[in-house]
């Protein structure tokens, strides 16, 4: 008997399932390639709460908490590292929205530090002259997505949840008391409980039980170098957005 299914194991379906399975919940991870192939594995990595909006605050500030002991949770460390995450200015316009954004922050525990152009370039001496200022926020970091997010789905194992990889959900049916749920391997599970985090495929599956959601899917926007010295000490965006980017101690 299974209390919950949980279609995707990207870290939305395998952080669900780990959480349920230490809840005592029977819970089947269903994944059609392997646990965090896809977005979960492959984005950049940040792990930041400066530049959230205020509502997301507190959720990212309970997430913070949840990093801080990442072995004990999914048992790896994960390259999981709190470089600091700094935040450049590009005009005066922009440093006045770091500056409003650390005031509304101030009551969240961030500990954002305003640095002007000398204070930033004296600890940051590799940020071009175009930044003018900027906002750090130096318990924010960077993590491996690669290590992190299977690693996730391990620990969901680890804590009893079925996972099944190579698993394509191609059918579901509610018959008004379970979903049956359908597998291209011929796999077949029932459960009272369906979470679809099936990431840009959840609109589909949605779709599946009368439900569409708009989603649409951008192609990968980022890109990883080859190794080079050692340069960014902190993982680097712009205030208005455009480009960020880390380096981790193997140069890329
Ligand atoms: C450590 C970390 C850092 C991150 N940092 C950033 C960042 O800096 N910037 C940023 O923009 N984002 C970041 N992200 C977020 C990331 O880009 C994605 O938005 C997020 O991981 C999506 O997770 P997901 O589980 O919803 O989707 P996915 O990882 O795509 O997982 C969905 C899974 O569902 C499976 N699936 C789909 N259809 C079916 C089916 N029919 N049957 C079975 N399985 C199916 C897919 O194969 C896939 O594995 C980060 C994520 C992590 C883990």
């Amino acid at each position: 008997m299974i209390d919950v299914i949980v279609l995707g194991g990207g870290i939305v379906g395998a952080s669900a399932a780990l959480v349920l399975a230490q809840k005592g919940q029977r819970v089947a991870l269903v994944e059609r390639d392997f646990c965090g192939s896809q977005s979960s594995g492959v984005n950049y990595g940040g792990v930041r709460r400066q530049g959230r909006p205020l509502h997301q605050l507190p959720l990212s500030q309970r997430a913070h908490q949840l990093w801080a002991d990442l072995p004990g949770l999914i048992g790896i460390e994960g390259e999981y590292v709190r470089s600091g995450h700094l935040k450049l200015a590009r005009s005066p316009g922009d440093f006045s929205a770091l500056q409003a954004y650390a005031d509304q922050t101030r009551g969240f525990g961030l500990g954002l530090q305003l640095l002007d152009r000398s204070e930033l370039r004296k600890r940051f001496p590799w940020v071009g002259d175009v930044a003018l200022g900027a906002s750090l926020c130096p318990d924010d970091g960077h993590a491996n997505p690669r290590l992190v997010s299977p690693a996730f789905a391990r620990a969901a194992q680890r804590h009893g949840a079925a996972v099944y990889e190579q698993a394509e959900v191609i059918r579901i049916e509610h018959d008004s008391r379970l979903f049956q749920v359908h597998c291209a391997n011929g796999l077949h599970l029932q459960a009272p409980w369906l979470l679809n985090c099936a990431g840009a495929w959840a609109g589909k599956v949605a779709a599946q039980l009368g439900e569409p959601v708009p989603i649409i899917s951008a192609h990968p926007a980022m890109l990883v170098t080859e190794p080079l010295p050692g340069v960014m000490t902190v993982s680097t965006g712009v205030e208005g957005g455009g480009i960020y980017a880390r380096q981790v101690a193997r140069g890329n």
